[in-house]
């Protein structure tokens, strides 16, 4: 469900005016609904309710402090992949002995933070890290917490630069080799604690059967683990899907019965619990994309419409420097006009004003035809939004606001243009 939908005539987030708003913020500007944010991560922690699973958000999705002081505060554990994000944490009051740490490029100095930090796990991807892990906890006098991440060989079916389980990805160690490399660590690394596996299949899978047939492969090798090394947990991930269609029309309510979405929370659930209840151990999911993917949206003004020979062009104040997910692996969002247009359809391309020809954010779109001036909101760009925005084109990077019922909150300012140069200078 998202919080988004018109009320006379006018889009609003929960019960703020997105149009006032824009007018105080300016555009573009990211909006998150406090509402939906937490409605996901309480619906996915009940669906799992048998297995008393550990809900860790994946933090990359959406790094903002308020968002992780938010869920922190429902107890949420917290999924990073960088020294940064376990930082984000802290400063935002999250517990590190609630985080697992995971990425194939952990760096030294990210590890020894998370080591002082005391996290709960870190979810190694190779040999060769381990035995990095293994001789900087030696060089602190501490035992270091691992877990190897398996890649189950799994196909997703979901696009390929978010596919992560396939033994042609980088990440994860081979299915075949993990009792080996358990092994090993027992004999040779000693300042490790073998504590878990952990695996993560892929990003926007919309269909349980991946998630099934991952867990089912995976679970002896579980099995095996727990009775040889005592392990404590198995985490399985995150990557479910979301809708990224339709989702006005469908009802704000229940995005999950659309028909973009066979993965309803309970197909997941029932998907993976019987499997996981049988083996025992502390259960954790990463969801990133759930959580935060339909509670955001972008809101940004139409600039001008400039009507090519082959294709209208509205062209917006924001760029694939704000949302890279259309250029990037060809993320579709629904594009709405914040004043509700009743029966003026037009085909149009809707771009940015970078100078890449990557630079859309939808092509060949039936939408509304705004005029110039007018806002428009890009939906469902809660997740991988904000957090992968840069500065290209020294364009500063947009505000981000959390909506709570009728009031909100500024919870990034947008940078200015004195921000793009701070750190640099000249050579005297
Ligand atoms: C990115 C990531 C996630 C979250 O994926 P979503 O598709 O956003 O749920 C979880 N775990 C790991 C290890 C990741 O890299």
């Amino acid at each position: 469900m998202h919080s988004f939908a018109y009320k006379n005539g006018l889009l609003h987030c929960e019960n703020v005016d997105l149009q006032a708003l824009a007018k105080q913020t300016g555009t573009p500007v990211y909006i998150y609904s406090k509402h939906t944010i937490l409605n996901h991560f309480i619906r996915l922690r009940e669906a799992l309710a048998p297995l008393k699973a550990e809900v860790s958000y994946a933090v990359k999705a959406c790094s903002n402090i308020a968002i992780l002081n938010l869920l922190a505060k429902h107890g949420a554990g917290f999924d990073i992949v960088s020294g940064g994000e376990l930082y984000r944490v802290v400063q935002a009051g999250g517990d590190p002995s609630k985080c697992t740490y995971a990425g194939v490029g952990k760096t030294e100095k990210e590890i020894r933070y998370a080591l002082e930090q005391g996290i709960y796990c870190f979810n190694v991807e190779s040999e060769a890290e381990m035995r990095a892990i293994d001789a900087i906890a030696k060089s602190m006098g501490l035992k270091a917490p691992v877990a190897v991440r398996v890649n189950p060989n799994v196909e997703a079916g979901t696009h390929k630069y978010i596919t992560t389980g396939k033994a042609e990805n980088k990440f994860g160690v081979d299915f075949e080799k993990i009792e080996a490399l358990y092994e090993k660590a027992s004999r040779e690394m000693p300042n490790l604690v073998l504590k878990g596996l952990q695996m993560h299949i892929g990003s926007q899978l919309t269909q349980a059967k991946p998630f099934y047939e991952a867990v089912v492969k995976v679970a002896p090798l579980v099995k095996s683990l727990k009775e040889k090394y005592a392990i404590e947990f198995f985490s399985i991930g995150g990557g479910i899907g979301i809708v990224y269609q339709d989702t006005l029309e469908s009802g704000v309510q229940e995005w999950w019965s659309g028909d973009e979405a066979p993965l309803t929370l309970n197909a997941y659930a029932e998907a993976v619990i019987p499997t996981l209840q049988e083996l025992g151990l502390h259960i954790i999911v990463e969801p990133g994309r759930l959580i935060v993917g339909n509670a955001g949206a972008l809101v940004t003004t139409c600039l001008y419409e400039k009507k090519g020979s082959a294709k209208t062009f509205k062209i917006i104040d924001a760029g694939m420097n704000d949302l890279i997910r259309p250029a990037l692996y060809q993320g579709y969002h629904e594009i709405v006009p914040v004043q509700q247009h009743l029966n003026d359809e037009i085909t149009a391309d809707v771009v940015g004003p970078i100078c890449e020809s990557g630079d859309f954010q939808a092509q060949n779109r039936v939408m509304a035809d705004v005029q110039a001036g007018e806002l428009l909101a890009i939906l469902s760009a809660g997740a991988y939004g904000f957090s992968m925005s840069s500065n290209y084109n020294s364009r500063p990077m947009a505000a981000e606001i959390l909506v709570d019922n009728d009031e909100w909150y500024l919870i990034r300012k947008r940078q200015s243009w004195s921000d793009l140069i701070a750190g640099e200078s000249v050579p005297e």
